[in-house]
């Protein structure tokens, strides 16, 4: 029988001792309530909370968990390397093994750095572009997410008007608003910022449109400024390649994170040789950039990118996920948006304005060992299965009868409405 009271004590705990009880994305404050804070263990496609309930994860971590938790092959990787060396007066050779990896991998890629988190390589595209031409001007979609530094994060607390001075919105997919954000930066333009859909947290997903796309690499080159596609949460979901890939636009620059690893704390900015000698100009670095551990994973985790089929696997299993879902919600008298790519499925439910009804079949899924998100994409991974689809399944399938008879009493979350309210 579910039970989430140790989780309660944890919680309790950590509201003395860590500011708002958890911080981040991580943090489960507008989740539905019950959803457990706290995780003992994750195996393959399962997670186990403090309390002991397993879930299938369909979170995977925010996107690292690629191939599975705990990859026996990149557990060897990791263990190999732990007995040689990991954070040290100097990187191992494992750094140029990787940027040369890389460089194969990733069609518009001459060179790579390497970080720790996707916030880190985004910061080093803004600088890289900036640092090109000596100018100032950055393009972003209204909405998308870079990252939790100043210039980027989502929330207003400690970040004052001057720290995104120099950004200008413009909108997704919209080639028109593009060239409108191009002719306001005026000859100050460093960069064009581009996630490789629309992947924004309670929205449906939209794909790329081509002409968009196209645009932003023709408005790039003649202003002379730098292409960047955050690849940090689609990265090796989409393609074996740079995302942007899929529909024939080359970025100058990339940025990586999350999946590289599978888990292990690296991420990675790639660019080409026009952009070599600005990533060379800026200074960037941090105590843990270098360590070979999280190195010698994401080679591994690369060597399984390139080798095996865990891409055409992940898109059956996403798709059999959402085909499946849409049909049994159908059944029960719910209509589902499944939108984005197979691989980071974002499910909405329609006639939801407020997402009772998603918070309500999330609570009840969850309570039945399936871990869904009401308003963040979710992610696939390589482990997954058949076998993990029908269980899943069952899972939902108890959760759609649940808010079905429930409909008349579901009330929003009202940790989310005062969110949208502020
Ligand atoms: N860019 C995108 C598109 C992301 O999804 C994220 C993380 N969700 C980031 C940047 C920031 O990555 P990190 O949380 O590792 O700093």
């Amino acid at each position: 029988m579910w039970s989430n009271a140790k989780d309660r004590a944890l919680r309790d705990r950590a509201a003395q001792v860590i500011p708002g009880g958890m911080y981040g994305h991580q943090s489960t404050v507008l989740m539905p309530e019950g959803f457990p804070q706290f995780f003992t263990r994750s195996d393959g496609t399962r997670i186990t909370d403090a309390d002991g309930n397993t879930y299938i994860d369909f979170m995977c971590a925010y996107g690292p968990n690629l191939l599975g938790y705990q990859h026996p092959r990149v557990m060897a990787a990791i263990e190999r390397q732990q007995a040689l060396s990991d954070t040290s007066t100097g990187p191992s050779p494992l750094i140029v093994d990787l940027a040369e990896a890389l460089v194969g991998m990733i069609s518009h890629a001459d060179w790579a750095m390497f970080c720790k988190n996707g916030s880190d390589a985004t910061t080093m595209a803004l600088m890289t572009a900036r640092a090109y031409r000596g100018k100032r001007k950055v393009l972003v979609a209204t909405g998308a997410y870079h990252g939790s530094l100043p210039w980027s994060t989502p929330r207003p607390g400690g970040v004052v008007a001057e720290d995104r001075a120099h950004l200008i919105y413009y909108t997704y997919n919209d080639p028109q608003a593009l060239a409108d954000a191009v002719k306001q930066a005026g000859d100050d333009l460093a960069g064009i910022f581009a996630t490789p859909f629309r992947h924004d947290t309670f929205h449906d997903q939209t794909l790329p449109d081509a002409e968009y796309a196209r645009a932003a690499r023709r408005l790039a080159d003649e202003h002379d400024a730098l292409l960047v596609v955050d690849d940090v949460r689609a990265g090796f979901r989409m393609s074996r390649d740079c995302s942007w890939e899929t529909i024939g636009v080359r970025p100058d620059l990339s940025a990586w994170g999350k999946v590289l690893g599978n888990g292990q704390p690296i991420s990675a900015l790639l660019g080409n040789d026009r952009a070599r000698e600005a990533a060379a100009n800026i200074f960037v670095t941090g105590s843990y950039w270098f360590s070979a551990v999280p190195m010698a994973a994401a080679l591994e985790t690369l060597r399984i990118v390139r080798e095996t089929d865990y891409l055409e696997h992940m898109q059956i299993i996403g798709e059999l996920f959402r085909s499946a879902l849409t049909g049994q919600a159908t059944g029960y008298g719910f209509t589902l948006r499944h939108t984005g790519p197979e691989t980071l499925p974002m499910v909405l439910f329609e006639e939801d304005p407020d997402f009772r009804l998603g918070y309500a079949f999330c609570a009840a899924a969850m309570k039945r060992g399936v871990y869904l998100s009401p308003y963040h994409n979710m992610f696939i991974n390589a482990a997954m299965t058949e076998a993990d689809i029908a269980e899943t399944l069952e899972a939902t399938g108890a959760a759609f009868e649940e808010i079905k008879q429930n409909r008349d009493t579901l009330q929003p979350s009202q940790v989310l409405m005062a969110l949208m309210e502020a």
